[in-house]
């Protein structure tokens, strides 16, 4: 009954580690998938994961029961303290509905549903351009989606007058999408007298704010630095989603933990909410699984595993971070025609190199380097070893 079957495209990002794990040059580079690397190039798992498992796994009380179709508890409440603050005034308040997802993906899509099921406005604006994943998530989830300006690449940087544009035409109580932190593809964020800016007119334009928190931690190096935005936007008492992840914060990718919060006016609207929540998900996954929750929870709950966890949360940020000065100060030392100084004002996982697609072709083509066609390479994925070869890769890409 399939012989007619079309082949579906590879995913773009996820294409490009298919693409790399074909290729058998020793010199060949990933800079595609927003995974941390070592800088020795490997996987890392943190030291507080192994601890916090070694923890669940001598527990004798343990059990692998079903969890509740919101989620494990523990995980829900510490998720959003972690994100809106510990004395948060929603939080106290109730006013706060958080269930466990699976991952940033599954509580975009978990949220999704939910607006196209209970929300007037079924319009959502995403920035442009974004994580390719979003348009297919919303999409899916019932909702039609349009986008807002955000990049500038004659600058490399803020599309600022763009967006409030944009944002300004949007019709009352469209649903708005924001990165966090960390913008994706991009690394380019708003500065916080902006993210002021724009809180004013979603709030004065009835606009219903979702932010995507994928990278809390990795931006600064400081997990209450990078959730300013979303703080900002809470303080106000108006209503706003958020989805978080915790695939690179904690570096648990393939544990698939993640959690939706939704702030609400009231503490019995948030309970109404939740109720239609798990009528979201129960026919979609039943409920989440427990070992990465687990595993969360444990660290967000002890106050030295948390303190760790902190310590190498910035390590990795300041590995990032110092890859983007090695980088630049390379490709200066070479003499490489351009202005190159936005790797280093970027900021997150990601740098938007500018490289164009026929670029991009060239370097993969005779460099070995892999990244997605549009100039995103994963700072993550850098050691001071490799970073020679992608500066000769890019010198080459510009003047050939
Ligand atoms: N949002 C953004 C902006 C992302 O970059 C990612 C991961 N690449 C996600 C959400 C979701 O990731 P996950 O489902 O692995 O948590």
């Amino acid at each position: 009954v399939f012989s007619q079957i079309a082949k579906a495209p590879e995913d773009p990002i996820l294409g490009v580690t298919v693409a790399f794990n074909k290729d058998s040059d020793t010199s060949k580079l990933n800079l595609g998938v927003g995974a941390y690397r070592t800088e020795e190039g490997k996987p890392l798992v943190l030291n507080v994961v192994k601890q916090a498992e070694q923890k669940l796994v001598n527990n004798p009380s343990r059990i692998k029961e079903y969890l509740p179709i919101v989620g494990l508890a523990d995980f829900n409440k510490g998720s959003a303290k972690l994100i809106f603050g510990a004395d948060s005034p929603a939080i106290q308040e109730n006013r706060v509905t958080t269930v466990q997802c699976l991952s940033g993906t599954g509580s975009l899509r978990v949220g999704g549903e939910f607006l196209a099921r209970h929300y007037h406005e079924k319009t959502i604006y995403i920035p442009n351009p974004t994580w390719g994943n979003h348009p297919k998530i919303f999409t899916f989830a019932g909702l039609s989606v349009k986008t807002y300006r955000y990049y500038d690449p004659t600058t490399r940087g803020l599309d600022f007058k763009g967006l409030l544009e944009d944002l300004g035409n949007a019709p009352s109580g469209a649903i708005v999408l924001l990165h966090a932190c960390a913008h994706n593809p991009t690394g380019v964020d708003p500065t916080i007298q902006q993210w002021e800016e724009i809180r004013q007119l979603i709030r004065s334009k009835a606009l219903l704010p979702f932010f995507d928190s994928a990278y809390q931690g990795f931006a600064s190096g400081s997990l209450d630095a990078d959730a300013k935005p979303v703080r900002l936007f809470v303080a106000d008492g108006g209503e706003c989603f958020t989805a978080q992840s915790f695939a690179k914060n904690m570096g648990l990718y393939a544990e698939r933990v993640g959690a939706l919060s939704i702030v609400c006016k009231t503490s019995d609207v948030a309970s109404r909410v939740e109720s239609q929540l798990k009528l979201v998900i129960r026919p979609m996954y039943s409920s989440p699984p427990l070992h990465g929750a687990s595993i969360v929870s444990t660290i967000l709950n002890d106050s030295d595993l948390y303190n760790e966890w902190t310590l190498e949360l910035k390590a990795m940020a300041d590995r990032i971070i110092s890859m983007r000065t090695q980088l630049l100060e390379t490709l200066k030392a070479k003499g490489t025609p351009g202005d190159w100084t936005h790797i280093i004002k970027q900021i997150g996982m990601f740098t938007f190199t500018g490289l164009n697609a026929e670029q991009v072709a060239f370097m993969t083509k005779e460099y070995h380097i892999y990244m997605t066609s549009d100039g995103r390479i994963s700072m993550a994925g850098l050691s001071s070893k490799t970073i020679p070869h992608l500066a000769d890769a890019m010198h080459a890409a510009v003047t050939t």
